[in-house]
């Protein structure tokens, strides 16, 4: 069943559609099993095909094969292509014009089964010759790379795809093929590469490597960050890089400003407008207008009242759902993202717990106070993720009830993060965390959300962070720590993370603290798979990382307590993030991936600023 969502943009005279889709059984009830008394069997169908669009598979950046989530894959790309194919056939009639009328862009590789969907229907249902249908195919599809994680590569069992879609994977079968015959041809002699570059993976259980079959199956390839696209270029992609060089580009991510301004800190939207103009709304690099403003002594006054009424509305939220007091005065410095070792939440744990026995041992009255708020989901099945949290509630606990310590630094962990409360929370934000290790997070968007909210970021040189740090200027961002290419030759070298606990007195005592139960008094080892982890392999470097990151946070008070000094930072973080607009990301893929060009639609009644 369908369900369209109407999608108006903003000051527009027209409205999309998103259509989405419902698995609805087409019989509700079957009768010969209810009479001969088979209850259960009499509603056994219509339960096991509801089923398919039940649950949205709960994991970030991990593969989970389950045959459920290949048939609701499988289900959904289904609806799409045959509901495209029909439409586009009720108003044209040479099919070799598809795809001059449609662009097809896959979203990751969980709808990639489209590709092995369009060629069935134009092959088996058109009529059509394999090799037109391929062309057409090649032309309608791009291919956004999200993650070079391996453990969120999908990669579906070929006994699976066998049993559930026998058709697809026989297309899939001709498709690696005539594939493998174009490798052979563009580099003779090089048999490694037939079996390297296969959609089909031989070593052992044989498996389809999604992300092959929709490079193939696309005439673009994008990840989604400068540094990201260069990975999936130079590491997981590379041969097919090497194949197809202009295939390949970049899209980096975007967010839209009339959420993450207008609607989450209207406020703020509306001081901005005051000084430029309304303009930004839909032309973000309007902000840079503001740069001229960075100084100014009464705009300055505004821009700090406004976030501190931004502090005082989330305090109210965070009374309301946790019954816990927030001090608005105090540095508000934020982590919210999902739960996952390598955007490393643990990382500014330890970090809290080192400035913790930094406050006791030299307690000073100067000391800007600071309130360190986690927020983040952990997948269901994700026990490291789940202990990570327990462990952030826990020096919570203790830090948070020590009175030498609780003026000054203050732990919240904020249950059920999700876009109501980021839009709470990131307009309140001074310090934005972000923190990953680098190489691993593709993009980020939540580091965009908070620059276009005046909050400065400490991070590392990793996904978007590092466009962030070339807009802002690197006087206006911290940036700390180990690039992509250090994780690498460190990790090539034999890393041995002892080194630096040795090298590290302040990580050290961190170390000791958690190793000898100081935060799990009431169950012993809890924690010992973390300080295992952490002493043993590491595989997220926050040993390595850990001093340069506290130098960063140093810095970072050092700035803080200079007022006039930070909220220059903060306007022209605003002022420079112009290139963040999801308008502009879009603007990127229509023209560069689609081949659209914007249309106005004329209307004779203009819409009002609402
Ligand atoms: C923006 C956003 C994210 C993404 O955050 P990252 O820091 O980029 O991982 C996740 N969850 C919610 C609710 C968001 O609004």
């Amino acid at each position: 069943m369908a369900y369209d969502i109407p999608v108006p943009g903003y000051m527009t005279n027209n409205v999309n559609t998103l259509r989405l889709w419902s698995a609805k059984a087409s019989e509700e009830f079957n009768l010969d099993y209810f009479n001969t008394g088979d209850y259960m069997s009499a509603c056994e169908s219509k339960v096991v095909s509801e089923n398919i669009t039940k649950v949205l598979y709960p994991n970030d950046n991990f593969f989970e094969g389950r045959e459920l989530r290949l048939k609701q894959e499988y289900l959904l790309v289904s609806a799409s292509i045959q509901d495209i194919l029909r439409r586009f056939k009720a108003d044209n009639s040479d099919i070799k014009t598809f795809p001059d009328k449609v662009a097809i862009q896959l979203n990751d590789t969980h709808p990639a089964l489209a590709i092995p969907e369009l060629m069935r229907l134009m092959v088996d249902e058109e009529d059509m010759e394999w090799k037109d249908a391929w062309d057409i195919t090649t032309r309608t599809f791009g291919y956004t790379n999200h993650t070079v994680l391996p453990e969120a590569l999908e990669e579906w069992p070929l006994s699976l795809m066998a049993k559930l879609l026998p058709r697809h994977l026989e297309i899939i079968y001709m498709i690696n093929h005539n594939f493998l015959k174009e490798v052979a041809a563009c580099f003779p002699g090089r048999d490694d590469l037939l079996s390297r570059m296969s959609i089909i993976s031989e070593n052992g259980e044989k498996y389809i490597r999604m992300a092959y079959l929709a490079a193939a199956g696309s005439h673009s390839v994008n990840g989604v960050a400068e540094l990201h696209s260069r990975l999936v270029r130079e590491t997981l992609l590379n041969d097919f890089y090497k194949l197809w060089p202009e295939k390949f580009n970049n899209k980096t991510n975007g967010v839209t400003p009339r959420r993450w301004m207008r609607a989450a800190n209207p406020g703020l939207a509306a001081l901005i407008t005051d000084a430029v103009g309304d303009g930004w709304l839909k032309d973000l690099e309007m902000l840079r207008g503001l740069e001229e403003f960075a100084e100014d002594e009464e705009f300055q006054n505004q821009w700090r009242e406004i976030k501190l009424s931004c502090k005082h509305s989330l305090a109210d939220v965070v009374w309301n759902e946790e019954w816990v007091e927030l001090h608005p005065d105090s540095m508000i410095d934020v982590q919210v993202k999902r739960i996952h070792e390598y955007k490393r939440q643990l990382l500014f744990a330890l970090f809290i717990v080192s400035k913790y026995l930094e406050i006791k041992r030299s307690p000073d009255p100067r000391r800007v106070p600071r309130t360190c708020i986690i927020g983040g989901k952990a997948a269901p099945g994700y026990v490291r993720a789940k202990l990570i949290i327990k462990l952030i509630n826990n020096i919570a606990r203790i830090v948070n009830n020590d009175p030498a310590t609780n003026s000054f630094l203050k732990v919240l962990f904020l249950p059920n993060y999700r876009v109501s409360l980021a839009e709470r929370l990131i307009p309140a934000a001074d310090l934005s965390e972000q923190i990953s290790t680098a190489g691993k997070e593709a993009s980020g968007t939540g580091n965009m959300k908070f620059a276009l909210n005046g909050a400065v970021t400490i991070g590392t040189l990793d996904g978007a962070n590092i466009e962030i740090l070339e807009e802002v200027g690197k006087e206006n961002i911290f940036i700390f720590g180990l690039n992509q290419e250090d994780v690498v030759n460190l990790k090539n070298r034999g890393y041995k993370p002892e080194v630096y606990i040795k090298k590290s007195q302040s990580l050290q005592e961190v170390m000791r603290l958690i190793g000898t139960d100081y935060f799990s008094t009431e169950e012993p080892g809890l924690f010992k798979p973390i300080y295992e982890e952490l002493t043993g392999s590491d595989a997220y470097c926050l040993m390595a990382d850990f001093d340069a990151y506290v130098s960063a946070q140093s810095a970072v008070e050092k700035a803080y307590r200079d007022k006039k000094c930070w909220t220059k930072m903060s306007i022209l973080n605003v002022a420079r993030c112009g290139k963040f607009s999801s308008d502009r990301t879009i603007r990127e893929y229509a023209s560069d991936i689609w081949n659209v060009e914007r249309v106005d639609i004329p209307s004779s009644k203009k819409p009002e600023l609402l």
